[in-house]
């Protein structure tokens, strides 16, 4: 978190927000694909192969993130989640974010349901690609369950990483041509829309300008930049680009520096 803190000071950023992951979602986990989960092994994985993920060591966070605001002051440092599938825990989602301890609330979907079981979307669409679901059965899935996350929970702001899948796709050297799901996009970017809800522009691929532009033509009303870094090095990686295509697809900084970029 100083890592990142320091490159944001170096890059001239405004603000950056720490959004701790939170999936509360179990996920099986095949034993063909143990190899994927090499740290959490054996401590997060139970005897029915189901990997829980470890809890969020609050305390932990907010000291750090009060460390790090009072060495960077003139940073502004947000505090956040990144949800998964926050649809599946109505309960423990609106008890956290009720807290109001949160100022940045990212909803992401990492999981896929296959067979009837959770299974994290990157584990699952690289060991199972050839005998599992086709690449566009997996992309109309994963859209239809984003769509159903978007109108189902009304506590995250901002949709993060749409081109998750994508990413994988990507991982295995292949691309993903999004026009051939147009309608199954601009129906989830549709529900984003009209919850008044924004569209995080994620970095760690650049997302593809076409997602963008049918977001401002569904009338999205703004975009986030999130370099998804997870170290302080990728802090801001991709953004000039990323700004970019915003501004081809009409999206625009306001006066406020700490605010969306809006239509
Ligand atoms: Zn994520």
């Amino acid at each position: 978190m100083d890592a990142a803190c320091a490159r944001a000071v170096d890059l001239g950023l405004p603000s950056v927000a720490f959004t701790e992951h939170l999936d509360l979602t179990p996920w099986f986990v095949p034993p063909e694909s143990l190899h994927m989960f090499p740290r959490e092994g054996a401590d997060h994985i139970d005897e029915t192969s189901t990997f829980h993920a470890p809890a969020i060591d609050f305390a932990a966070y907010f000291e750090s993130i009060e460390r790090c605001r009072a060495t960077y002051p003139s940073l502004r440092i947000l505090t956040g989640l990144e949800i998964g599938e926050p649809h599946w825990f109505p309960a423990e989602v609106a008890e956290l974010v009720g807290s109001g301890r949160f100022e940045r609330i990212l909803g992401s979907l990492h999981s896929a349901r296959v067979d009837g079981r959770p299974r994290a979307i990157d584990e699952w669409f690289h060991t199972d690609t050839i005998e599992g679901p086709s690449e566009a059965e997996a992309f109309r899935d994963y859209l239809t369950e984003a769509q159903a996350m978007i109108e189902a929970d009304d506590h995250f702001e901002v949709f993060a990483h749409i081109d998750y899948l994508t990413r994988q796709v990507a991982m295995v050297h292949r691309r993903h041509d999004p026009r051939a799901f147009e309608d199954e996009y601009r129906q989830t970017l549709t529900a984003l829309a009209r919850s008044g809800r924004v569209l995080e522009i994620n970095t760690r691929l650049p997302l593809d300008p076409l997602i963008v532009r049918w977001w401002h033509e569904v009338g999205g009303p703004a975009v986030s930049f999130g370099s998804d870094a997870h170290t302080g090095a990728r802090v801001a990686n991709g953004f000039e680009q990323a700004m970019t295509v915003a501004a081809a697809a009409g999206f625009r900084p306001t006066h406020d520096r700490l605010d969306f970029w809006r239509r």
